[in-house]
């Protein structure tokens, strides 16, 4: 981790003079808690002047502390040296440690936001027919053959638009990314998400099925860019971005390497 600039530096020993002060504060007026705030000081000594009940209501926000110290029942005070009072180089170094921690919790969750799979295989199974013509039409998707109930994962990330009976599919799931590829799912026995649903690469959204215009069960899957209004070439989609229908793999890479 390289060294913070000077600024930073400067700062953290700023915050920790005035935690150390802050606990130099607590622990001199009240030895209560460390925890104390400074409404919660204020009271006490409030009360250790005036011999008086606190105001029951206090800042809010402020956390509740214990019954603070009457005259008949002094709690010890714990006197703090004044060599002890500054800052110390251990409070300086925690101080620069939680901010660390911060910036590397943010750094492992965008780190793990950039391994999630940008397209995944929408299913494992046997590549059984092409984006081609085929019976005097033309097969405007690719079918992925698996035993019924096997997992049907989104592609990308994206919306769910649509969940349910459509002609010809039996069922289907449309998917719209945010930039503009619609994935289509067809002949699905059982469904997952429901249309408003925001999905990511990977996820479970089906169990594969034989619904509808099929002949046994399998993965019906279209790929639709600009908006979801051209069709392309499925295979080539996939193939473009690292996975192959054909070698059993779920996950793509998310970066242009291999
Ligand atoms: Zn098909």
């Amino acid at each position: 981790m390289p060294a913070p600039p000077q600024a930073l530096r400067g700062r953290a020993a700023v915050l920790a003079i005035a935690a150390g002060a802050a606990v130099s504060a607590a622990s001199a007026g009240s030895a209560l808690s460390d925890t104390g705030t400074h409404s919660a000081d204020a009271g006490d000594i409030a009360l250790l002047a005036n011999g008086e009940p606190a105001p029951a209501t206090s800042t809010p926000g402020a956390p509740t502390t214990s019954a603070p110290a009457t005259p008949s029942a002094p709690e010890p005070v714990v006197v703090v040296p004044v060599s002890a009072a500054g800052p110390s180089s251990d409070d300086i170094s925690s101080t620069m440690l939680y901010a660390g921690t911060e910036i590397n919790a943010q750094r492992e969750i965008a780190e793990e936001q950039a391994r999630r799979p940008k397209v995944a295989m929408p299913a494992i199974g046997a590549f059984t027919s092409p984006y081609a013509m085929r019976w005097g039409s033309f097969h405007a998707g690719i079918d992925i053959a698996n035993v019924p109930g096997s997992d049907i994962y989104a592609a990308t990330d994206g919306t769910v638009i649509d969940s349910g009976p459509a002609q010809g599919f039996g069922n289907w799931i449309r998917i719209m990314a945010d930039d503009g590829t619609m994935t289509v799912y067809g002949h699905m026995q059982s469904l997952d998400v429901a249309v408003g649903e925001r999905v990511h690469a990977g996820q479970k959204i089906a169990g594969m099925g034989s619904l509808g215009f099929s002949t046994g069960s399998h993965l019906h899957f279209e790929v639709l860019v600009n908006g979801g209004k051209d069709h392309v070439d499925p295979l080539t989609w996939l193939l473009e971005r690292g996975l192959d229908p054909m070698a059993g793999s779920v996950e793509g890479s998310s970066s242009s390497g291999s």
